[in-house]
This record gives structure tokens, sequence and C-alpha cells, in this order.
């Protein structure tokens, strides 16, 4: 390891002697330009607006941010109105045990499910119900506990047959969820009739246990909310370069889940937009000459959405777009401190992930920098995927083959083990030679996904996730 840095050391000097800008050094300038302080503010500034799903006040909140950060650092940022879609925004909900009084302050840390109805205070007995698939008239006028994920269809039928309100207890994994909901949502629509609360496996355990002991259990909820056709926008900054061709640096703006989204995906957003100042700050200052090609920064609306959007406008001048570097969940990791590059499994991502491991290899265990790092194979879910063939076939755009990777430090909810990609073994990896561990989030789609949990606890991830991303932009762009 030393010797190699030792050599980027000495090839740095000699590009400084040859007159060309000091790539190392300003490197280096770069990883001391990024603020873990902005970093830190920015993530507890955007899930203070609320979930920011696009379009709804707290998503409107959101972007006018991120719009006014961008101009504060020197960008002329706009603004692209996506096409209206459903959205859900709660204004408050109640949850309680009203009988027995002893369990009264019972639930906490619940969280209500998205495309909620409105519903007045109401007070109704709780039955539980092991699969909601077998629901029949009995659960007419009852709020229904269970822990069975369940479809529209079933949806619907508790809704025709009289429930009231469905409790759905959080899967128990070995560290998440315990006294935290994980999220789930109602299908999208306007017509939904009866409210979902998502509890935590605790809680949930505790009214079971109480239901099997005989007790009448009496729970007492309301809600407000807001369900409407809106339209999310999504934010671009772009630092130009010497011709029109250019990278993307994204993340989606809103929270993932419809819960506080610090994690997922704040910590994306606030990473794209120190990324973004660093580099702006870097070229205005003189200290880097204005870059080859221009870097678009971008913060998606709605996830997916918003990025097929961009897509659909831009079909002409796809071949534009050289490379995506989407940063989705740089706030924690809970089994180990490592930075993730995917998707190594696609061919035409060699050149780009070639930059950011080779990144990550000189500045490995470095101080200030990343202990671990590696690339991994596809896993899909986040917008980087939207730029792959088969999302531009549907959305029947031409094809081209855009390299395109998400960077993160967490995924999911569990450590998951996949299987290296072959010819891959990134220098920075310590785990086995064939398997990836790719890292998780206890508060994955959850209720306490709240910066206390995720970002101030490991404020060092989105640091590094925005000086590996800077660095690699330096080596692609100038
Ligand atoms: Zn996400």
């Amino acid at each position: 390891m030393k010797m190699r840095r030792s050599l980027v050391v000495l090839l740095g000097i000699a590009a400084c002697a040859a007159g060309s800008f000091c790539q190392v050094k300003t490197e280096m300038r770069l990883a001391e330009e990024v603020s873990r302080t902005k970093l830190l503010s920015q993530v507890r500034d955007l899930v203070g607006f609320g979930p920011r799903t696009g379009g709804t006040p707290s998503g409107e909140k959101s972007a006018s941010y991120i719009a006014l950060k961008f101009k504060e650092d020197g960008f002329k940022p706009s603004l692209i109105k996506d096409p209206p879609h459903l959205t859900f925004e709660f204004q408050s909900w109640k949850l309680s045990v009203e009988r027995p009084r002893e369990l009264h302050k019972l639930i906490c840390n619940e969280w209500i499910g998205g495309f909620s109805p409105t519903v007045a205070d109401t007070t109704a007995e709780l039955i539980y119900l092991k699969d909601v698939g077998t629901a029949a008239r009995s659960v007419a006028g009852k709020a229904i506990l269970t822990e069975s994920p369940f479809n529209e269809k079933e949806y619907r039928r508790l809704s025709e047959h009289g429930a009231k309100c469905i409790l759905e207890i959080s899967p128990r994994l070995d560290d998440a969820y315990s006294n935290w909901a994980f999220i789930n949502d109602l299908p999208p629509s306007r017509k939904n009739q009866i409210p979902l609360f998502n509890l935590s496996y605790r809680n949930g355990e505790s009214l079971i246990r109480a239901l099997a002991d005989s007790e009448k259990v009496m729970i007492r909820y309301s809600a407000k909310t807001v369900i409407d056709s809106t339209r999310p926008k999504t934010v671009v900054a772009t630092l130009e370069g010497e011709s029109d061709k250019y990278y993307i640096v994204c993340a989606h703006g809103d929270s993932d889940s419809g819960g506080p989204g610090a994690d997922d995906n704040a910590s994306g957003v606030s990473t794209v937009l120190e990324t973004a100042r660093a580099l702006k700050k870097l070229v205005s200052t003189h200290q880097l000459p204005k870059p080859k090609c221009s870097i678009r920064f971008i913060i998606w609306g709605a996830e997916i959405f918003s990025t097929e959007n961009y897509i659909r406008l831009h079909a002409k001048e796809l071949d534009k777009i050289l490379g995506v570097l989407n940063l989705d969940e740089v706030g924690i990791g809970a089994a180990r401190n490592c930075l993730y590059f995917e998707s190594n499994d696609v061919k035409y991502n060699d050149s780009l992930l070639k930059v950011l491991d080779s990144v990550a290899g000189d500045y490995a265990g470095q101080k200030g920098f990343w202990s671990e790092a590696t690339t991994n194979p596809s896993q899909g879910g986040t917008d980087s995927y939207v730029f792959f063939p088969s999302s531009l076939r549907a959305l029947k755009v031409p094809l081209r083959n855009i390299p395109s990777v998400t960077i993160y430090t967490a995924a999911w909810n569990q450590l998951k083990p996949l299987p290296q990609t072959p010819g891959w073994r990134s220098r920075s990896w310590h785990g086995p030679a064939d398997t990836v561990y790719v890292d998780y989030s206890p508060y994955y789609h959850s209720s306490l996904d709240v910066p206390e949990r995720t970002t101030e606890k490991e404020p060092f991830n989105m640091v590094v996730a925005a000086k590996a991303v800077g660095i690699a932009l330096l080596r692609l762009a100038w």
C-alpha cells in the first residue's frame, strides 16, 4: 500500500513540474475542502422538512432549499417540473391503546402507512389476524393486528368487510425494527378507506400477548393526510466544462420510505451538494481549470419517476451523458466501514468503475479516508438503473450504453453476501475474494431513519463518499 501511494505522489509531482495542474495536490485539496459540518447540517435541515416526497409541501421545501444551496455555491440551478403523479403526505396522526390502561403508553416509534386516508378520532377493538387472506365478516368494526404482509386485493377485502384500520407488525430481524417500525405503504389511491399503521415488532408482540391473555384491547387512532396529484421538482446545477458532454452526479431527493429518510436519502443529497460545492470552489478560486467536460449535479424530485422523466426529456441527446454516479444511502454502515461502487457486472461500466476503484485503492486507510471499499454486482432498485438499456427500451428512447453506478455505504436491512463478479477484486476490500458483504442499515425504511441514529452517529460516511466521488471526477472530467 505504502509503495503504491508514494508512486502516486511521485507521479503527481512529475505532473506539476510538467505544467499541468498537480493531480495529487489537487485531490488532497479537494478532500480538505469537504466539510463534515455542512454535510451533517444539510441532512438535519432536509429531515426537518418532512418526508420530502416530490410535489408535496415538504418536497417543495426541499427542492427550494437545494436550489438555494446551489445558488449560494455559485451555480445557476434550473428546475424540471416532472409530470403529475399521485403523492401522499401526512399532516398528523395519533395511535394509542385505550384499554387496558396499563398499555396506554405502549405504542412508540410507529409510523403511518403511505396513502392512508384521513380518519376522524376513532376507538375500535383490536383483533389479531395471523393471515389477512382469511379475513371474513367477523372483522367488521375491528382494528386488525397482523404481521402478514398483504396485497391490494387483501386490503380491499378487509375494507369491504368493514375493518376499521390495520396495525402491521414489522418483520423480526437480528438488528432491526425491535423498537422502531419498518414502513409499509397502502396501494397508491385516493379511494383507500382504512388507514395503516406500522408497528415495531416488540409493540406487536406485546399486543399479541395481551390478546392471547383474552384481554379486550381497544385502540384509538386518527389521521390527517393529503393524497393528491402533484408535480415533483428536480433540481439541476451544472459545472460547465469545455464540452457539452457531461457526467451526472445525482441522488433522489425524496425519503424512499415516506419516513424521515436521513440515510435514505438526505445523506445522498447532502453528499451531492457538498461534492458540487467543493469542486466549484476549486474552479472559482483558480485552483482548478475549467473541466474538459461538464458535470450535472441533479437531485431527483421523486426516485425513479423523475429520472425516467429526465431521460424522456433528453432522449435525443443521451449520447452526451458520459456516465452516471448516483448516491443512495451514504449515511451509515452497521457492520463494516466500507464504500461500495455498484454495478461491476455490467461490461460498459468497466472504465468508470476502474477509476472509482483506483481512487479507493490509492487512499484506503489514509487518515480522513475510507478504511475499506469495493465494487459489487448489480442489486437494482435505485436511480442508476433507470439509465440501463432495459429501462431505456421500456421508456422507448434510443438505446445507449451509459455507464451508470451507485455509490453507497449501506443497502437493505441485513448484511447481504453477494458472489463477487469474476475479474473484480478491489485492493481496498478486506473480505474474501469471491464474496462481497453488502453492509446494511438497521434503520432502513423505518421510523427511526433519523440523523441521530445514522448520519450523526457515523458522520465519516458522507465525508468519505464526497471525497471519493470528488476525486474520481477530478480524474474523469479534467
Ligand atoms: Zn434510496
